[in-house]
């Protein structure tokens, strides 16, 4: 299977005391990115930059990453998900409460704050899939929405919208002008949609994060900082999962 094994020889694995990281080599020159994202420790690091190089930053970080590492684990643990009727899904602003109904597989239907989602038997995943659609092709709608709004007032225009799922990461950009947004951000409220729309267009302008960049954040979405601060101690709860 060469496409699975792929990416276990890509990532390089560091195992420190109390946490091992993943190591994904990047295009970038110097600079080397530590991030902690649900309770696991990724590094982003340029390829001229040793694995034993990697330890000792790593080492010199270890109390930034265990303090992150304890925050994480005292978060509120998520609810477990059944996928029944009665159970409420973030949307936005708002909840809805799913209510799955039985007969041939329909398009989920939304009827005052019920998500009604129709299959032939009330199995979890099915309606967990069905779910995914609905809040993909509702981001799909949204971001374009967002998009054409924002695009004036941030001064660039994407060439191409896409909905992607990614795992941990809110959006991207390339140099093509493309920009990507993940469908779970429909769970998010709008103030915090909105700034990774504004964020992500910004890129289109500027393809990094230094201060110019963050400057035209500011001036398009002046309260971008309680944004980022929702997304880092809340973004782990956007998941059907
Ligand atoms: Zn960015």
């Amino acid at each position: 299977m060469p496409s699975v094994c792929t990416v276990d020889q890509l990532t390089e694995i560091i195992v420190m005391d109390g946490f091992s990281a993943s190591v994904t080599r990047t295009q970038r020159k110097r600079s080397v990115g530590f991030r902690v994202v649900d309770g696991k420790v990724f590094v982003l690091a340029p390829e001229s930059i040793s694995k034993a190089e990697l330890r000792l930053m790593l080492a010199a970080k270890q109390e930034w990453v265990n303090a992150k590492l304890v925050s994480q684990s005292e978060r509120e643990p998520l609810p477990v998900r059944q996928y029944v009727s009665g159970e409420r899904f973030a949307y936005l602003d708002g909840e809805l409460r799913l209510d799955v109904r039985s007969g041939a597989f329909k398009a989920c239907v939304v009827d005052s704050q019920h998500l009604i989602v129709t299959v032939p038997q009330a199995k979890p995943g099915w309606v967990r899939n069905a779910l995914e659609r609905w809040y993909k092709q509702q981001a799909e709608v949204d971001f374009n929405k967002r998009a054409a709004h924002f695009a004036p007032l941030v001064g660039a225009w994407p060439t191409a919208i896409q909905i992607k799922t990614y795992r941990a990461r809110w959006g991207s950009c390339n140099n093509q002008g493309e920009v990507q947004f993940n469908w779970k951000l429909m769970m998010a409220p709008s103030a915090v949609v909105d700034s990774v729309v504004v964020h992500e267009l910004c890129h289109l302008l500027y393809m990094h994060h230094g201060p110019e960049f963050w400057a035209q954040v500011k001036r398009v979405f002046p309260s971008y900082l309680d944004a980022k601060q929702w997304l880092k101690e809340q973004g782990y709860q956007l998941t059907l999962d």
